[in-house]
């Protein structure tokens, strides 16, 4: 618990110098201050690029069992979560590594072979839930925003994005060159898997199944290791905050 306290008083420090270019916004869904000098809005044109072009140029699968699957999941999720009528759209990937990304315009891809990993629908709601969280938490935009801020500067983050989207493959490479699938940080996956879990329990999902997930990620962990499963955090430590959060909250 002590590592999710200590960075709020850099945030605090970060808002009041981001005071000149007016930015700070509390995010009632984390509870916390973000430093934000664009919104998802503002990235959404970037977004709907992205997701077109990796639609033209990524292989498809048009199964109609897949596809109705991961609508019909994710369908669930987001209407538990009260976030109906934000454009959220599925696509199904092929592609021999488990993986699944999001935009922060609500389009949210997943791979084929995430859909052969998962045991069940309640990991596949872990999966997509995850992915609705990072959205809720507009954390695309708070990485964006952090790094325009930074010294190091936007250029610094495209070099970061091609890196990464050698990592991650094809699939996304456009997208972190345009800023928009960077990898997360830490701190970011791990309020997307407790926004999931929340999400995944209000939609009718056993929260224990979202463990199970991770177990089996950990298990499968290649060189190339998906988004929503970053090497930050580990996957001991993800694991253990999930778990005493799932205990805080009494689900089952
Ligand atoms: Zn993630």
């Amino acid at each position: 618990m002590r590592r999710l306290i200590r960075p709020v008083p850099l945030a605090v420090a970060a808002c009041v110098a981001a005071l000149s270019v007016g930015a700070c916004a509390y995010n009632e869904a984390l509870g916390r201050n973000q430093l934000l000098i664009v919104d998802d809005a503002a990235l959404q044109q970037q977004a709907d690029a992205a997701w077109a072009q990796t639609l033209r140029t990524q292989p498809v699968s048009r199964d109609a069992a897949l596809n109705t699957r991961v609508r019909t999941v994710g369908g669930r999720v987001v209407e538990a979560a009260g976030l109906t009528g934000r454009g959220w759209e599925y696509a199904v990937f092929v592609s021999d590594k488990p993986n699944a990304f999001v935009l922060p315009s609500g389009k949210i891809g997943v791979t084929t072979s995430l859909l052969s990993l998962v045991r069940n629908d309640d990991q596949l709601a872990a999966v997509l839930g995850h992915e609705v969280g990072h959205v809720v938490a507009q954390h695309a935009a708070e990485r964006y925003s952090s790094t325009a801020l930074t010294s190091i500067g936007i250029q610094a983050a495209q070099g970061v994005a091609g890196d990464y989207g050698q990592a991650v493959g094809a699939l996304g490479g456009f997208g972190a060159q345009l800023g928009v699938l960077l990898p997360f940080s830490r701190q970011h996956e791990l309020e997307a898997d407790r926004l999931g879990v929340d999400y995944m329990v209000r939609a009718g999902y056993r929260a224990s199944e979202s463990i199970a997930l991770w177990r089996l990620m950990a298990a499968q962990r290649q060189t190339n290791t998906p988004e929503f499963a970053s090497t930050h955090p580990s996957d001991s430590t993800r694991i253990a905050q999930l778990e005493a959060y799932i205990r805080e909250r009494g689900y089952s």
